[in-house]
């Protein structure tokens, strides 16, 4: 099978696409515009028209929307189309606020196979590959998406869910499982529990790892593949937008391929909303061209990425957008600097003899905010001399500061003592919450 799953579209000429692009921008608008009353009101406000977007440069006329917009409109209220056309419904946790519900239609679903088949593609999955889903099959998007992407490539998908590691590591050598779909935390902690059960992970067989839904450095992506011996590749979706199968790493892993033929996508300065240049970054902002149920009108991720038009040596045309390290969701503001959990983890997986888990506390002592690491270190560690040990803890503290800016206190810790992901990774507990 060829490397790329839908060459017609993902090595369309640039100028070709564009024009695609906005066919389908006037149809996406027209569509909200008339079946939406939250966009018609908005626009009717400006005096706006979907008519008066005579070019894909007048998008930056439209009004954009966030997340907020979706929980005031929760559950069904950014619909387009009426529950009787919706034939799946999906939506974040929504553990800390109002969750987001978003539908789709047959065609939606359509859409969506064939977007996570690139993704599997490019990752290397083939149709003689084996697929186990180690992501939860529930409200969330990640299973199905690339469930049904892989079933579109016509590999063998198992459905394997989240949790329970040992059934996991069962099922993979049973099953001669090759490619493996979840986060990219899961997935060293699947590597880990191989090892305690007394075998190598290299042995598992596994060719490709699909992981997404939170920021990963590539540092952890050389630490998989060392471990596993898999090649790993990153992919990012929002379920605002469908899920995964918005972006996706080739095997070059050179920034994210945009599936711009169903995609807008703009990057903007966080504060202003104004345009950034070509390669500079910004928070990557994006409009669906073909969405049936919920179409998303320049919306805005709070993600940080850059985003290239430069072309890839895998032939692909799309637009690539830089790693996500970055979601204004993460951001940790301590004594008024930003900090992002993935800077710490680029910074601990530099320094040798720390394992990849760790976890960031955050207080407040005399109105000062203090941030702790915790990070586990090598068994072979423990063993040397008291001073030594608060030699490297004083290395990695530094280190941390430079990368940083700000001054942070680091815990070593036993093997084995931090918590373990299935899902999401929660690296940060952040104790000025809750008091
Ligand atoms: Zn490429």
């Amino acid at each position: 099978m060829n490397q790329i799953w839908n060459p017609e579209y993902e090595t369309m000429a640039r100028e070709e696409r564009r024009d695609l692009q906005f066919k389908r921008l006037q149809m996406t608008l027209r569509w909200a515009y008339d079946n939406v009353p939250f966009h018609h009101e908005r626009w009717t406000a400006l005096k706006l028209k979907p008519g008066d977007i005579r070019s894909l440069d007048d998008l930056a006329k439209v009004p954009f929307t966030a997340k907020a917009d979706f929980t005031a409109a929760y559950p069904y209220g950014l619909f387009a189309v009426p529950l009787e056309k919706v034939v799946r419904i999906h939506s974040s946790s929504g553990t800390k606020s109002t969750p987001v519900v978003v539908g789709y239609t047959r065609g939606d679903l359509n859409t969506w196979a064939e977007l996570c088949a690139r993704v599997a593609v490019g990752g290397g999955a083939r149709s003689h590959d084996v697929a186990q889903i180690a992501f939860g099959y529930g409200l969330t998007t990640g299973a199905f998406g690339m469930h049904a992407g892989l079933e579109r490539i016509g590999a063998t998908v198992i459905p394997a869910g989240t949790g329970n590691t040992r059934r996991q590591l069962q099922i993979m050598r049973n099953f001669s499982t090759t490619v493996l779909v979840c986060t990219p935390s899961y997935a060293m902690y699947i590597a880990e529990s191989a090892a305690d059960m007394g075998f190598d992970p290299r042995e598992l067989g596994l060719r490709v790892g699909l992981f997404g839904s939170e920021p990963w450095t590539n540092q952890l992506r050389d630490e998989l593949e060392r471990r596993t011996g898999m090649s790993a590749t990153d992919n990012y979706g929002l379920s605002e937008l469908m899920g995964p199968g918005v972006s996706y790493e080739c095997q070059m892993k050179d920034g994210l391929h945009i599936n711009e033929d169903h995609f807008l996508v703009e990057v903007v300065d966080p504060q202003t909303g104004e345009l950034v240049p070509e390669g500079k970054e910004g928070e990557l902002v994006f409009t669906s061209l073909t969405k049936e149920a919920v179409p998303a009108i320049r919306y805005r991720t709070g993600d940080l990425s850059s985003v290239s038009y430069r072309p890839c040596v895998c032939g692909r045309t799309f637009a690539r957008h830089t790693k996500v390290y970055a979601r204004t969701d993460d951001m940790l503001i301590i004594r008024g600097i930003n900090v992002y959990p993935s800077q710490v983890e680029a910074v601990l997986m530099d320094i040798e003899r720390v394992e990849p888990h760790f976890q960031i506390i955050v207080s407040r002592e005399d109105v000062l905010d203090q941030m702790e690491v915790q990070i586990e270190v090598e068994p072979s560690f423990f063993p040397d001399a008291m001073a030594k040990l608060l030699e490297f803890q004083h290395h990695v503290e530094e280190q941390l500061r430079q990368e940083l800016g700000v001054r942070v206190r680091v815990r070593l810790v036993e093997p084995k003592t931090l918590p373990r992901h299935t899902g999401k990774a929660q690296r940060v507990i952040d104790k000025r919450v809750t008091g």
